[in-house]
């Protein structure tokens, strides 16, 4: 955000859509291949090409309050005419029917260009750069830490991989818990990004010197985030040969496409755009790959590492790739967060529209003011504050459940009422959210009631949010290796300090949440059914218990 743009005055006809536009502006901005409208995760797109993206500016200027723009995969298609309490945008992105809802027929639609993958967070124009993800990571770490290590990973050493758009928050998150975190990044070019924004401490000539500055840390019980250039399938392998067993071993390199991401053994990052024409060859070198970047993973699991995975697919290709027990590996949501979804408590943002930083700072002072037990939250905003650097659109991300983001986000709205913001304040959340969410091998893996794959969820929040005033509402389907995979919904409310906007937070953040607790309550979660009797949440099965 420059000054310009904290200074600009609307360029739409009211704050919602301009809200809007700067969330689509800011994704880009922060975004990991703009020029693509590559937003994050190899494919994730903010719009499908610029004369979509383009046709999306053009609109969100001239929308009026009581017309809403219909986004179909990232192509503007129209204008509604609808009311002044509906969205001002509805979007459905990369949504394929079941049976064809394969990578080889996402690739073969993408290439006609009638389809873009918006990630999560990117083609609903939420993503806030590493100030998001470093949070999520931490909390995983921090979960870890509680469960293993009696609360910090002070004298610990966290081994991973991939320092790209999401898995680039994992060095600075590893040391806010405490760790010497080493990360292994296939491209240099990544590696120096990180290093130069300053998420990486220190990057290392060689794996010997890696492991020496990680073993120096642990002993001193010293944070220390140390990168190194090589491929994760070689060197994970490497480091278990020589008996070192990290405390913690996980991934985040983009296994999910084998196309678009990940770098097969004895390829280099610079090479993969030309073989890309020919996606069998890149699909079996990845998939054999993995097989041995897990493989080692298991090595360290059996040797005592507290190893999982971290959303990115790495499970699934390498049980393509022949690995039968690569499933040993838990998903760290089953793992370590599924009483906090139990009770809808998952990462929830806002982002200062105005581009001031100084709105983060009164809303970070508002939330320690406003949530003085919730250990996990203060800790996280006295860290964040400190640690966190402002990527594009100052925003701050942290965990809170039902209840707790509508009084937020009305207290907010009052501030920005009273003129104690410098402008508005944009709401939203991770699709990695209790009713916002299926997806078998990651949020709802191993869900009680076997309901792992039902989709209904996230189409019933989106619908939900759609009668519960939201601003933008999403339906995303996953895309490149993630086909098939998922169905989740994103939800974005502006705070313009109106009433009207009272009332959208009231209802939308309310209403996303409490389906949030009916959906766990309704898959025989105790914490959920608890929160539902505890905040008086209709679920009807246990009103008539
Ligand atoms: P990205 O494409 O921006 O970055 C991936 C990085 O991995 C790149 O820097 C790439 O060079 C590196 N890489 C590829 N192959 C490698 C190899 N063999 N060895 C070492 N490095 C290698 O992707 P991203 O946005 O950082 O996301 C990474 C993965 O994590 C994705 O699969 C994403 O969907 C997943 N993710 C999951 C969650 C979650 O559910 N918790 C959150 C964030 C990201």
């Amino acid at each position: 955000m420059t000054d310009a743009m904290v200074d600009a005055g609307l360029r739409c006809r009211g704050w919602r859509q301009e809200g809007l536009l700067r969330l689509l502006e800011n994704v880009l901005a922060v975004g990991e291949d703009p020029a693509r409208l590559v937003v994050y995760a190899a494919l994730g797109r903010a719009a499908r090409d610029w004369p979509s993206h383009d046709a999306i500016v053009t609109a969100l200027k001239d929308l009026r309050d009581d017309e809403t723009l219909v986004i179909q995969s990232g192509k503007p298609i129209g204008i509604l005419q609808t009311h002044s309490r509906a969205p001002i945008v509805i979007m459905a992105n990369c949504n394929i029917v079941g049976r064809w809802a394969t990578p080889e027929n996402f690739y073969a639609l993408e290439e006609k260009g009638l389809i873009c993958w918006g990630g999560l967070t990117a083609g609903d124009w939420q993503y806030i750069g590493s100030q998001g993800v470093i949070q999520g990571t931490y909390e995983i770490f921090m979960r870890i830490a509680e469960k293993h290590f009696g609360g910090d990973l002070s004298g610990r050493i966290v081994l991973t991989a991939g320092l790209g758009g999401m898995g680039g928050a994992q060095p600075l998150a590893g040391k806010l818990a405490g760790a010497a975190i080493l990360c292994v990044e296939v491209d240099p070019v990544r590696i120096a990004k990180r290093l130069e924004i300053g998420l990486l401490d220190v990057v290392a000539a060689s794996l010997d010197e890696a492991l020496d500055l990680a073993q120096e840390a642990k002993s001193q019980r010293r944070a220390l985030s140390i990168g190194l250039t090589g491929n994760a399938a070689e060197i994970f392998p490497a480091i278990a040969a020589r008996g070192l067993v990290p405390d913690v071993v996980t991934d985040q390199t983009s296994a999910h496409d084998l196309v678009y991401g990940y770098v097969p053994l004895g390829r280099t990052a610079a090479e993969m755009p030309g073989l890309r024409s020919d996606s069998a060859l890149l699909i079996r070198e990845g998939r054999a790959s993995i097989a041995e970047h897990v493989r080692a993973m298991l090595a360290f699991q059996r040797a005592g590492s507290i190893v999982f995975d971290n959303g990115n697919l790495i499970r699934s290709q390498a049980l393509e790739g022949g690995v039968a027990d690569a499933f040993d590996i838990p998903i760290f949501t089953e793992a370590f967060l599924r009483p906090l979804f139990s009770r809808a408590i998952g990462p929830f943002r806002w982002i200062a529209l105005s581009g001031a930083r100084s709105d983060i700072v009164r809303i970070d002072q508002l939330v320690l003011d406003s949530f003085p037990d919730n250990a996990v939250v203060t800790r996280w905003i006295r860290l964040a504050r400190e640690h966190v650097p402002v990527e594009g659109l100052p925003a701050r991300i942290a965990w809170l459940g039902h209840g707790e983001r509508t009084r937020l986000a009305l207290e907010v709205n009052a501030m920005v009422r009273t003129g104690e913001l410098a402008g508005p304040v944009g709401f939203t959340r991770d699709h990695l959210d209790a009713a916002a969410m299926t997806h078998p091998t990651i949020l709802t893996e191993n869900m009680l009631d076997g309901s792992d794959a039902i989709a209904d969820w996230p189409l019933l929040d989106a619908l939900a949010m759609c009668s519960s005033q939201a601003d933008l509402v999403a339906i995303h389907s996953g895309g490149g290796g993630y086909a098939g995979f998922s169905t989740s919904a994103g939800v974005t409310v502006i705070a313009d300090g109106s009433a009207a906007a009272d009332e959208r937070i009231a209802l939308a953040l309310t209403n996303d949440t409490a389906l949030g607790v009916m959906r766990y309550a309704d898959a025989g979660y105790a914490d959920a059914q608890d929160e539902v009797r505890m905040r008086a949440i209709r679920h009807i099965a246990l009103e008539q218990s």
